[in-house]
This record gives C-alpha cells, structure tokens and sequence, in this order.
C-alpha cells in the first residue's frame, strides 16, 4: 500500500477483512492467535472499536465493562482450548510499547516458548 495513512490492521481483522480466522467475535470484541506466538497458546481480543491504547479508555463505565469483556473472552478461549495449561497471563501493552496501534489484550496458556532455541 502505497502512502497515505496506513490502514489499521487489526479494524481489518475486527471487520473480517482478512484471511485471519477468529476463534471469537461478538459485537465488542473480536479474538484471534497471534501471528507471532510467545506461548503454547497466543491469543489477541481486541475491540471492535478503535482505540489506540490503554491511555485511551475513558474512566467510564463503558469502557471498564469492554475491558472486563476482552478478559472474560480471553479466559474463557483458553480455558476452552488449553483447559491442561494451569498458567495464563494477561496483558495490555503500555504505552509508549505498542506493537499495534489498536488496543488489543494477549492472552497466554504458558509455558512461554523460547524464542531461540
Ligand atoms: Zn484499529
Ligand atoms: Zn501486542
């Protein structure tokens, strides 16, 4: 894609634009693997809705339930496919360490894989 401002990735995947398949979506969050996974299992929930970062949520009401949403689905995707896996994580990125412009919670069934063997 030539110029112009980049179109965000993941609006694409949320508005299933694109091949990534998804293992959950409703009309808040859509989840998917992570194309890059740092664990036995790797998810992303993201919302529907663009908004960039943790900075971005608002302190209302709205966005503390969208929040507890993305974990919720997270949980229960894990939970559903790795119910052996004792350790999951959970985890916004901060600020200024985005890997996408796009909110987005990895969920992860540990153990880590090592990313050089
Ligand atoms: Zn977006
Ligand atoms: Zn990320």
């Amino acid at each position: 894609m030539a110029g112009g401002t980049p179109a965000c990735i993941f609006c694409q995947i949320a508005r299933s634009s694109t091949s990534t398949p998804l293992l959950h979506s409703d009309d808040r969050v859509v989840a998917f693997e992570d194309i890059n996974p740092s664990a036995l299992r790797h998810y992303l929930v993201i919302p529907v809705e663009h908004i960039s970062t943790v900075k971005d949520l608002k302190r209302r009401a709205e966005d503390y339930t969208l929040v507890s949403h993305m974990l919720d689905v997270g949980r229960m995707l894990l939970q559903r496919d790795v119910p052996q896996s004792k350790h999951y994580r959970f985890g916004f990125h901060q600020p200024p360490f985005n890997s996408v412009n796009h909110l987005h919670l990895h969920c992860l069934a540990l153990p880590f894989i090592p990313s050089r063997l």
